[in-house]
């Protein structure tokens, strides 16, 4: 019977290729979304280990985040690009929620999860959620979730401006572009609470920041923050 099984497997995979999303080569039966070469070279910063980080650091002197850390460095070729291109423009929901579990492992494991007791994404417009079909920062956080247990919220904070695509604009139009972009449905909801802001990639922390102001509005709110790729400017 099992090499009946391991026929029809093989003839399904032969019919349905299963490929890594991060080099298109063919998976291995034991392989699930992203092939052994791609998940060992995605390059890991490590920076949950280190309260003093380079993420960490972009917040100084700007606004009260706890801890801050990125699962990798976003370099131009680096693996990690790829996959988040995969997540955000191809629908690859999946690997979003995988990547999510893998990290939330690491820092699991390392303690930083400790205390923190609701997970928030970063929202995204309501228009441009719609237009995609979900928030991928929203999909991390559900892998999170899944490993730690931490409930996520995705009705506290909300993105109620519009901004523009932001990749052309220096580090100043962004600072301004996202200031008032963001706002509290319900304060009660957050307050007293040690929260893990979640985004996808963090380049000048200025939306990340902008979130973190809002929520700090609470009373005796914490405020901790990962994405799942740390882009130097
Ligand atoms: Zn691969």
């Amino acid at each position: 019977m099992g090499y009946l099984y391991d026929l029809c497997d093989d003839f399904i995979s032969l019919l349905f290729p299963r490929l890594c999303l991060g080099c298109g080569d063919h998976l291995l039966r034991n392989e699930k979304l992203i092939c052994t070469r791609c998940y060992i070279s995605i390059p890991r910063t490590n920076f949950h280990l280190k309260s003093d980080n380079p993420v960490a650091r972009l917040f100084w002197g700007r606004c009260h985040i706890e801890k801050a850390a990125a699962f990798s460095f976003y370099n131009r070729d680096s693996r990690i690009r790829k996959l988040i291109h995969q997540l955000k423009y191809k629908g690859e929901r999946e690997i979003g929620f995988e990547l999510g579990r893998i990290y939330a492992f690491s820092l699991k494991s390392s303690g930083f999860l400790d205390g923190i007791d609701l997970i928030i994404p970063v929202p995204l417009h309501p228009l441009k959620e719609r237009k995609r079909g979900f928030n991928q920062s929203e999909i991390i956080s559900r892998g999170i979730s899944d490993v730690s247990g931490i409930r996520v919220d995705v009705n506290s904070l909300k993105r109620t401006g519009a901004s523009d695509t932001q990749t052309r604009k220096s580090r100043y139009d962004r600072w301004t572009n996202v200031e008032g972009i963001f706002g509290m449905e319900d304060r009660g909801a957050v307050q007293g609470r040690h929260i893990l802001l979640v985004d996808d990639v963090i380049t000048t922390g200025s939306t990340v920041e902008a979130c973190a102001e809002v929520l700090l509005r609470a009373e005796n709110t914490v405020v901790c923050v990962v994405a799942l790729a740390f882009a130097q400017v």
